[in-house]
């Protein structure tokens, strides 16, 4: 399937679609996952993976053979080798394959209507403004850029050409994460009061570009610790108003360049606060919300499947769905039929916005407002 304008105007299309993002509010608006069933399901849109990375070849293809509404119908890559193996697996049309140089061609491509951008994190921004003025529609991985201005230019460029932009948040397409958001909207125990989010995971070997000030713009925060700041903004269903961070490195000389281990306090407008960390050496994945009368677990809180815990005294069991295929199908159904991704660029900012204050405070010390 081709591109909106075929049957619109793509800039009126946009036009009502930024009008539901401007609408948007994190938990305020949560919009059903079966959203779409009025869409057409005999016409899958074709997605192009930028970055056939781990997350890309595990995670992502695999996923989107469960999806429904899109379908892997391009590839790019540099790397001449997985051009065949892509291609036998996932019967890939030869003319749907790019590399680096020659990606901006995609514009010609009736097949490629959305661009997954995989790639490291200082490649998001070019990518994905590059996939905005060749006319498709864009999934950005987190964190979407290095900071907050940068990732305004990807939302002004998806604007510009009348895309779509989505940040790859998963969580939002997992049950029992959006159980968390729906109590933060509907407080049936009041409001939170205190949130303590982690996202940690031991990093083995040497893991390239993410120890990478230039490549990765930070280390287990960028990694990591957005999915703590995402935690704590949807169990309050606020945004933070100021930040104070910590930094710890047990291993000086391989995380040299970038943070290994941060802890940092949020302040919430309505009077709650937070206490989160990550790391990239240590063990930690728990969501943990304290209401005025009650509270909340979910541990673990951000992986890719075996998400659970309780709300009061409700257990909230592990979901059988597949986060990415969901959200894939999620973004898909959102160009479909007109309304705004749950996740979009805007939402990204959101994280950006904390993560420059984070490292505001790590660089000078004590508290940082968010500007
Ligand atoms: P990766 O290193 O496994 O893959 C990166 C890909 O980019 C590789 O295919 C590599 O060849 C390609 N590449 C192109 N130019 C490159 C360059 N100059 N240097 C290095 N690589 C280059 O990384 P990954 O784990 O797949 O992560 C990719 C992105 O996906 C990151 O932004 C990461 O934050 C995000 N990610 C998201 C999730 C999630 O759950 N949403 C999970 C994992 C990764």
């Amino acid at each position: 399937m081709n591109r909106l304008n075929r049957t619109s105007s793509r800039r009126d299309f946009v036009t009502r679609v930024s009008a539901g993002i401007g609408a948007f509010s994190l938990v305020n608006a949560l919009p059903s996952l079966s959203a779409a069933s009025s869409v057409n399901k005999s016409s899958k849109l074709g997605i192009a993976f930028i970055g056939l990375g781990n997350y890309a070849t595990k995670q992502l293809a695999p996923a989107m053979e469960q999806a429904e509404d899109c379908y892997l119908a391009g590839i790019v890559t540099g790397t001449k080798a997985k051009e065949a193996v892509w291609r036998e697996k996932y019967g890939i049309k030869k003319e749907n394959i790019y590399n680096y140089e020659n990606f901006d061609l995609i514009a010609a491509n009736a097949d490629i209507d959305i661009v997954y951008v995989v790639l490291p994190n200082s490649m998001h921004a070019e990518y994905t403004i590059r996939a905005a003025k060749a006319g498709k529609h864009v999934i950005c991985e987190k964190p979407m850029a290095l900071t907050a201005k940068e990732g305004q230019t990807m939302i002004d460029a998806c604007e510009k050409y009348n895309v779509l932009l989505s940040i790859g948040y998963r969580l939002h397409f997992d049950p029992n994460t959006r159980e968390i958001m729906k109590v933060a909207a509907e407080k049936p125990y009041g409001k939170a009061q205190y949130v303590h989010s982690e996202a940690a995971f031991i990093m083995g070997g040497n893991k390239g570009w993410r120890l990478s000030k230039e490549m990765a713009g930070g280390g287990a925060m960028m990694d990591m610790g957005i999915y703590s700041i995402q935690a704590a903004r949807y169990a309050t269903g606020e945004e933070p108003i100021a930040v104070r961070a910590q930094e710890y490195k047990t291993d000086q000389d391989k995380f040299k360049e970038v943070d290994e281990t941060v802890t940092w306090q949020m302040e919430f407008p309505g009077g709650a606060y937070s206490n989160s960390m990550t790391s990239y050496n240590a063990r930690a994945n728990r969501l943990y919300v304290s209401y005025q009368k009650g509270a909340a677990l979910l541990e673990p809180a951000t992986k890719y499947t075996g998400i659970k815990g309780n709300i009061q005294k409700r257990v909230l069991e592990v979901q059988p769905i597949n986060q990415q295929a969901r959200q894939m199908d999620g973004f898909a159904q959102s160009v479909k039929s007109g309304t705004p991704s749950i996740v979009p660029g805007e939402e990204g900012m959101r994280d950006m916005r904390v993560i420059d204050a984070i490292y505001r405070s790590l660089a000078n010390g004590g508290r940082r407002e968010l500007i």
